[in-house]
């Protein structure tokens, strides 16, 4: 088995569901500080990891990963690393992280200038990366490899991120002896359900109602539901308005008799790098050295997000990695080669 595979194989094998990252993050710290690297760590876990060259890019990838994480068997067939079916991989992220580890193993005595953000908490939020403080960054751009595959994808933008929680009252009352003092919450949240765009709403923005809760009995005519829901876009101006046409919702509610609260909270900002200079040298590395750039938009959030929300450039890179947050994920062994690869050359070209 080559280096790199037998290492992501070992990070596989620690089980880190977000909190819980302490024991691969301790793992990391030893192999890095072991090739002469410098590791700080910051109040919530994220990890910074330096050389004495002034950092001019960053590498980011998150420790965490989603679960069942406990126990993970991963089983190679050929060209392909998988579970045994039992618990997702773990492919998002530790094959981001397999690779940075690659890069910085192999260029320990004459290290690049970059800087390593390895960062905790990703999957319920992007908590870790929220947690950063500014001047813990020392690069003026970077890269996130938390995209899965193919290599060569190159992801350029990412929507704005609304979650949003609906609750809605009637009034209780016995379903057969006393129906027409009841009103009927579980009824007027359907009614507002088909009020709002739900789906691929256009093509830079979806919606989705993911939670129903709320009922107690078949005899009892249901006083509370709760919806909890979602809509991202990377248009805000039109996020806006379906908040809105959400808030406005509430009087089909009203008009039947029940009311309402609506809360909903920013998860993160959109990014789009579309006519940025850095995505053009990017793509142009990437010609030069044979590798097909295929630039896309991503539907999800990532720490990426982030970091451009503070104003430092961030792409994404696809390295290998498919049916991320299933017990079907797997990553190909020749991909993750081809990954390390691309990012190989495309670090040192941006960074000579
Ligand atoms: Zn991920």
């Amino acid at each position: 088995m080559e280096r790199i595979t037998e290492r992501l194989i070992s990070l596989l094998k620690v089980s880190s569901p977000a909190g819980k990252e302490q024991e691969v993050a301790r793992i990391i710290r030893e192999w890095v500080e072991g090739w002469g690297y410098s590791v700080i760590e910051d109040d919530i876990g994220n990890m910074f990891i330096t050389s004495d060259k002034t950092p001019k890019l960053f590498l980011n990838a998150h420790m965490d990963t989603v679960v069942p994480c406990d126990n993970v068997n991963p089983i190679i067939e050929g060209d392909i690393i998988r579970s045994d079916g039992k618990t997702i991989l773990g492919a998002d992220d530790k094959v981001g992280i397999a690779v940075i580890l690659e890069l910085l193993e192999n260029h320990k005595d004459n290290p690049l200038p970059i800087q390593v953000i390895f960062t905790v908490q990703e999957e319920i939020g992007l908590v870790g990366a929220k947690a950063i403080k500014r001047d813990m960054i020392k690069a003026p751009y970077g890269f996130t490899l938390d995209a899965g595959g193919p290599v060569g994808n190159v992801i350029i933008g990412a929507p704005s991120q609304f979650t949003w929680t609906y609750k809605i009252y009637g009034v209780a009352a016995h379903a057969g002896a006393y129906p027409e003092k009841g009103v009927n919450a579980i009824l007027l949240a359907s009614k507002l359900i088909t009020h709002l765009p739900i789906g691929r709403i256009n093509d830079m923005t979806t919606g989705n109602v993911g939670v129903i809760s709320g009922g107690r009995a078949t005899n009892i005519i249901p006083d509370e539901v709760e919806l909890r829901g979602e809509y991202r876009s990377r248009d805000e101006g039109y996020l806006y308005a379906l908040l809105n046409n959400l808030e406005k919702a509430s009087s089909i509610v009203e008009e039947g008799g029940g009311k309402t609260r609506l809360e909903y909270r920013k998860e993160y900002t959109r990014f789009d790098l579309k006519d940025s200079e850095f995505l053009k040298k990017v793509i142009d590395i990437m010609k030069s050295n044979g590798f097909n750039p295929n630039t896309i938009y991503m539907g999800g959030g990532s720490d990426a997000n982030i970091f451009n929300e503070q104003g430092i450039p961030t792409l994404l890179l696809g390295i290998s990695g498919s049916e991320a947050h299933s017990t079907r994920e797997y990553a190909r062994i020749s991909e993750i080669k081809e990954g390390y690869r691309l990012i190989e050359t495309v670090v040192k070209r941006l960074t000579e």
